[in-house]
Order: structure tokens, then sequence, then C-alpha cells
């Protein structure tokens, strides 16, 4: 079955073709760890996973490699303003690397959560110095960098078809407004290597160079991690949508220039926000939830993911509790079904076989999760399909949504409802079948339902 994709490279959907037959290397931008990932982020890393996931049930050998930048990305992408984990530190007094560390540490922990598969390869810039240093001299010895008082930048102009990602037209650029672009030789040349010097205040973090003593810049960790471990030419470059017009536009420039190969990833994937009120969730604007605190307020991180599910990643999301609140009850029901289908009836290879081509046919199709998460619910409702049949079913499609169909989910149940569960033991233990009956009636009322268990009570949201 062909899996096709968007490739923002091309602005087409095309059929995937590996560089390797049967393997597939995919690169994903990661956190910059300096304060915890927001939900808006974890949409994007639920977007990577149904990616990964789709690959791995076409039978696919995946390398996958996230990396974490605990240095060098500033506040603003445009090479100004500070180190966005020194100023964390020095907010928060504590080390650049306690900082990392501790995010880094949460950020996976969110991860896991949300049932995201870990990538095989967690590179991090700051143990990749040596590696960036050789890209920079790479592109030094080829005659595209220039100093200033700065840092060492990479000289745009020297590519015919830089900005080919974004579709930039450099000619309108240069004619259009004339902003001050300080030493640097034209508006998009961008920063290799930053001199300490050049920032306010001590650095915690930063290395000798061939150049002077600093630290590199955000762009240059991307290429040097991903040719690291997928080598210099690989199949998937995947990233939120606001990397295409400047992190992805650089890392293609140097990467295209230090290794020769054209294009050097076949295939761009960008996939789109998480919003609030119409507008990006971001950091810089507070972030708004973390995964924690929607726990916090009694919703489950699988329920998240459902939600995330629930619209293509080309599209964005609106998010507010309510949608969150619809999409927690879609998924508890979606469970409670699956729990409850009998598991002893005789299956039809035919019924099975013809499904799961379907749903393939569906998932493949640009890894349409929403279409495909409304697939599950359309034979879950079959009348032509047993429950045996149905079981396999949704077990298989889970294997892509990784939604946990299979697993007893722990529901909160309110004090309310719990008191009317033990007066309702204390009457059954009484014989009292009448008053447990009218205490059972009104469980179910409050959207509960109760049954008895060997040794207890089976307590689901109706
Ligand atoms: P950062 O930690 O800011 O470098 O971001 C990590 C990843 O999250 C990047 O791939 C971003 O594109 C992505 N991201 C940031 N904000 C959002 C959002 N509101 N919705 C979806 N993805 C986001
Ligand atoms: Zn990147």
């Amino acid at each position: 079955m062909p899996l096709k994709l968007y490739n923002t490279l091309t602005r087409k959907k095309e059929v995937f073709e590996p560089l390797k037959k049967g393997h597939v290397g995919i690169y994903s931008c990661g956190p910059t760890v300096y304060w915890y990932q927001h939900i808006g982020n974890m949409r994007t890393y639920v977007s990577n996973d149904i990616l990964k996931r789709v690959f791995l049930n076409n039978g696919f050998k995946v390398k996958h490699v996230i990396n974490v930048t605990d240095v060098g990305h500033l506040t603003s992408d445009s090479d100004i303003g500070e180190d966005k984990i020194e100023k964390a530190a020095r907010k928060e007094k504590k080390t650049a690397k306690q900082v990392s560390n501790y995010y880094f540490k949460v950020f996976k922990e969110d991860l896991k959560k949300l049932n995201i598969i870990e990538p095989d390869v967690w590179p991090r810039a700051t143990e990749h110095i040596k590696e960036q240093i050789d890209l920079i001299k790479n592109l030094e010895k080829k005659g595209y960098t220039y100093k200033t008082s700065g840092g060492i930048y990479f000289d745009t102009s020297k590519l015919k078809d830089y900005g080919k990602l974004v579709r930039l037209n450099v000619k309108e650029l240069k004619a259009g407004k004339r902003i001050d672009i300080g030493e640097k030789k034209n508006k998009t040349d961008f920063a290799l290597w930053k001199f300490s010097s050049s920032q306010e205040g001590k650095r915690q973090q930063e290395w000798k160079s061939p150049w002077g003593v600093g630290f590199p810049g955000w762009h240059i960790e991307c290429s040097a991690m991903s040719s690291k471990y997928l080598g210099k030419q690989f199949d998937i470059h995947t990233g939120g949508q606001e990397h295409i017009a400047v992190h992805h536009t650089n890392e293609i420039a140097q990467s295209e220039t230090a290794f020769g190969k054209k294009p050097w990833v076949k295939y761009w994937i960008h996939f789109a926000w998480l919003l609030f009120k119409g507008e990006k969730i971001s950091k810089s604007k507070g972030g708004l939830y973390t995964l924690f605190q929607l726990e916090e307020k009694g919703f489950s991180p699988l329920a998240f993911r459902y939600l995330c599910l629930t619209t293509h990643y080309k599209k964005p999301l609106n998010f507010s509790l309510e949608i969150l609140e619809m999409a927690q009850k879609s998924y508890n029901r979606l469970k409670n079904i699956i729990s409850g289908l009998k598991k002893g009836e005789k299956k039809n290879k035919k019924n099975i076989e013809g499904a799961k081509k379907q749903f393939l046919k569906i998932i493949n199709d640009d890894f349409n999760s929403s279409k495909a998460l409304s697939f599950l619910w359309d034979i879950l409702r079959d009348n032509r399909l047993n429950d045996s049949e149905k079981y396999e079913l949704a077990l298989d499609f889970d294997k892509v949504f990784g939604l946990k169909l299979d697993e007893e989910e722990k529901i909160k149940v309110p004090s309310k409802i719990k008191k009317l569960i033990e007066e309702r033991g204390r009457v059954r233990k009484k014989k009292d079948w009448k008053k447990a009956d009218e205490l059972r009636k009104k469980i179910n009322k409050e959207g509960y339902s109760v049954d008895d268990i060997k040794g207890g009570v089976k307590v689901k949201e109706i």
C-alpha cells in the first residue's frame, strides 16, 4: 500500500520513496529545555509519534532522532537577544546544566504519559560542539562564511536557491524596507558561531573555537547532529510550521553547501499549531497549560492525545477546556465500548483483512488520524462485524493511535458517587435489594454504572 505525504519542499502530496529500501530516517526538531514544554509543543510530538507509528505499521525500520537544544537558541530567531538557557539559569539561580537537565527530564515524563515512543537518539547540542565546529570549518573552507565582531556568519547571497523551502523571493526582499542589519552583509545571513564577548555578562556555557571563545548558533546544531546520526542525506525532517521560514531554511543552506547533496532532505513535514483563542500557544506568552496542569484538572493525558488525533496535523487545532472535556468523554466512551466487547466469538478473516486494508488506506493518505478515528467508530457501530472482530481491529488500529485502548482507565470517581456506592454496599449486605436497586438508579442518573464483581465493584462512566 503506497504511503503518501505532503512535502513542504515541493508543496505536493507525494508517494514516499525511501533512500534505502525498507528503512526511514526521521529527524525532528526538539525542545529548547529552558522551561516546561506546553501542550502546544506536545501536539507537535504527538504528530511526530503518529507519523512514526504509521511507518512502523507499514513495516519500515525507523530511525528517529529528536535533538535537545540546550544552548544557542536566542530569544529572537534572528540571532539577536539572549540565550534562552542562560537567561533561565540566571533567573532560577541554577547552572545551565541543572536547568536543561530538569526540563528535559520533565519533558520525557510527559512524552511517556502521552504514550509517545522515545526516539532512538536524543542528541544534546552541548554534547556535539566538535561536530558543529567541524561543520563551520567545512563551510569556511568552501568560502561561505565571514566574520563580524559578533561571530561567524553564513553568506546567503552565495546560494542561488537560498530560501527555496519558504519560496522566498530574495530580490524582493532586497528591494524591500531597509532595516538595520548591523555588520551582516545580507538581511538573511545567519550566525554559525557567536562570540561570548558579543553577549552581555558572563556566560556559563562557552567553548574555544578556531574563531574565538563562544557558542554555536541554533541552526547549526540540527545540521551537525542529524548528519551524524542519519547520514549526509536522509528521508524526513519534521518540525512546527514556524520553522519553515528561518530555522529549516538555514539548515538547508548550510547542509547542502557542506554535504553537497541536493536535496539534503527528501521530505519536509510541518505540523500546524495548537491555538488558544485563535492564537498560537507559546512559551513567550506564558505557555498556557502544561500536561501536568491538565492532569490537576482531572484530565487524562491520553484524552489530550485523543483530542490531537481528531484534527489532521496540517490543520490548526483550537484548544479550550470545553473541547478537552468533550475529547475526554469520547475517549472514555471508546474505552468502555472496547472493554465491553466479548472476545470468544469466531472471527471471519475476510472481514478483518478488509477493514485493516481500509484503515491503512486512510492513514497512509498523509497520516489522516481524524478520518482513521472516525473509521474506528464506524467499525464499532457496524452490525456486520461481531465483537471479537471489532476487538481485534480496534487493537490493530491502536498500534497507530497509541491510545492504550485495551488498558482499563483508572477513572476518578467523584466523592458524591463514592458515597452512594458505599451506601449501596451496606444495604446489599443487609440484603435490602430494593434500596440497593434505587441507589444503583441514582448512580446511573449521575452518569456512572456500577457492576458487582468478585471482591468489590467495577465503576464506569456511561
Ligand atoms: P521549542 O521548545 O520552542 O523549541 O519548541 C519545540 C517544538 O514545539 C517545535 O517543533 C515547535 O515548532 C513546536 N511548537 C511550539 N509551539 C507550538 C504550538 N502552539 N503548537 C504546536 N507546536 C508548537
Ligand atoms: Zn532544528
